[in-house]
């Protein structure tokens, strides 16, 4: 039995700790906050067990100049920060070349596979049922050719990665949901999707899980992190924390912790949005629509609205422009109702420029592991990925283990130097 401090208690650093719980190890988990209250907290819900692209950077110059142009709501920059992450950016869009992707979405599609399962468990553990629903999402587009287009992609992808999307008319997604008012020119069913109505309850009754089963709280700064002789330490608001290992699993913030270490990681901070509405009438399966690139799913607090991605820096402030234009957006086919008032969230999707997270062991110090980067899928993946991370501590080996490994992207320069 080894002891085990998990720094970061999103969904990444919960599912972490419960992992090695169940293995048998002394794990304690700090975060500065409670639980789950930044990006697993704020995200669309999606348990994606049929996600299989890893959202490669548009290579087209007519797509990438309508982004830098602000034509399109999926992304908004801030030009300073885009320089600051220039170098990952640059990596993101080698490796978004089509050869490329297809070879990250091999290990991509797996750990999505894994996802649901891993979900179950802990949802049948922390008895939180109520909290999800088995019920996918429609893709949708309002021009009858994008959407055909967007369709035979679906079904090569059906193909390739044994996933079933469903491809249905605009009057056909009228039927199924009524609270759509107007009929779009297509749109794809994925089925093995399922929602959360509340994310950052699961990730909070997922460490009252950990907690009951007799895991340690700590509340504290991870920065504090220092090696001493046989481990690692930390300053709690407790009083000092050591532990043989360490797993740093703190998201976004994880690159600027490692940097104390020697480790350069180029990661792409996406942040992004949400709002709610007090819609007349909710959704069963949600909505992603695309030509607004913006997700619609109905949660406990209001049908919720979440943004794709915003290049700004961690520190930046709020900039509603996406939930606006959005909004505005997708009221051609669906009644929001009023905004319900709450301060403005955002969070930021930690997002590695190779569309894969890092999960394994720091090749530069003992007892020091990785778990960051998962991008647009970390409250997917979360359980699923923690049981790799395990077997890599357990000294397993697999081809997924060795395209997340950091020492595999160490070596081939991802990480840098
Ligand atoms: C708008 C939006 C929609 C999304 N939709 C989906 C979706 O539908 N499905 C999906 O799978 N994914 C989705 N994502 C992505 C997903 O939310 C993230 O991949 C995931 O939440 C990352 O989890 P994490 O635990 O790595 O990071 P976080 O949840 O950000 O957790 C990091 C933790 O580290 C802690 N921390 C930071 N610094 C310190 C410090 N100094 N000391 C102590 N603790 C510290 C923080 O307090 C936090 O608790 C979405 C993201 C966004 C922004």
């Amino acid at each position: 039995m080894a002891e085990i401090l998990v720094l970061g208690a999103g969904m990444i650093g919960v599912s972490t700790a419960l992992a090695f719980q169940e293995r048998g190890h002394a794990v304690t988990l700090l975060d500065r906050r409670a639980a789950g209250q930044e990006a697993s907290y704020g995200n669309a819900g999606f348990i994606s067990a049929d996600s299989t692209e890893p959202y490669p950077l548009p290579r087209n110059l007519k797509t990438l100049a309508a982004f830098g142009l602000g034509l399109r709501n999926d992304v908004t920059y801030d030009l300073r920060a885009v320089l600051r992450m220039a170098p990952a950016l640059w990596q993101y869009l080698r490796h978004s070349r089509p050869d490329r992707v297809a070879e990250q979405a091999r290990t991509y599609a797996e750990m999505a596979r894994r996802s649901t399962a891993a979900h179950q468990r802990l949802i049948d553990a922390a008895g939180l049922g109520n909290l999800v629903r088995r019920s996918g999402y429609y893709e949708i587009r309002r021009d009858p050719r994008t959407a055909e287009a967007e369709a035979r992609d679906a079904q090569a992808l059906g193909r390739d990665y044994n996933v079933s999307p469903e491809i249905l008319s605009g009057a056909e997604l009228c039927r199924r949901e009524p609270a759509i008012i107007s009929e779009v020119g297509g749109a794809i069913w994925w089925p093995q999707t399922w929602l959360c109505a509340d994310p950052g309850a699961l990730v909070e009754g997922y460490a009252e899980l950990f907690r009951n089963r007799g895991g340690t709280w700590a509340q504290g700064d991870a920065t504090t992190l220092e090696q001493v002789s046989g481990g690692w330490r930390v300053q709690s608001d407790g009083g000092p924390i050591s532990a043989e290992h360490v797993v740093v699993a703190m998201g976004a913030w994880s690159p600027k912790l490692l940097a104390r270490f020697g480790y350069k990681i180029p990661m792409v901070y996406k942040r992004g949005y949400h709002a709610h509405f007090d819609a007349p009438r909710g959704l069963g399966a949600s909505i992603m629509d695309g030509d607004n690139a913006v997700v619609l799913t109905s949660m406990n607090k209001g049908l919720r609205l979440a943004t794709g991605a915003a290049l700004v820096d961690m520190s930046a402030p709020a900039d509603t422009r996406q939930i606006t234009r959005g909004a505005k957006g997708v009221s051609d086919i669906i009644e929001l109702g009023p905004r319900i008032a709450e301060p403005q969230w955002y969070g930021t999707r930690p997002f590695m420029p190779d569309m894969l997270p890092v999960v394994g062991a720091a090749p530069k110090h003992k007892g020091l592991w990785c778990h960051f980067g998962h991008g647009h899928l970390g409250f997917t993946k979360g359980p699923a990925s923690a049981d790799l991370l395990v077997q890599a501590f357990e000294g397993g080996r697999s081809d997924v283990l060795d395209a997340i490994t950091p020492a595999r992207k160490y070596a081939l320069g991802r990480l840098g130097a």
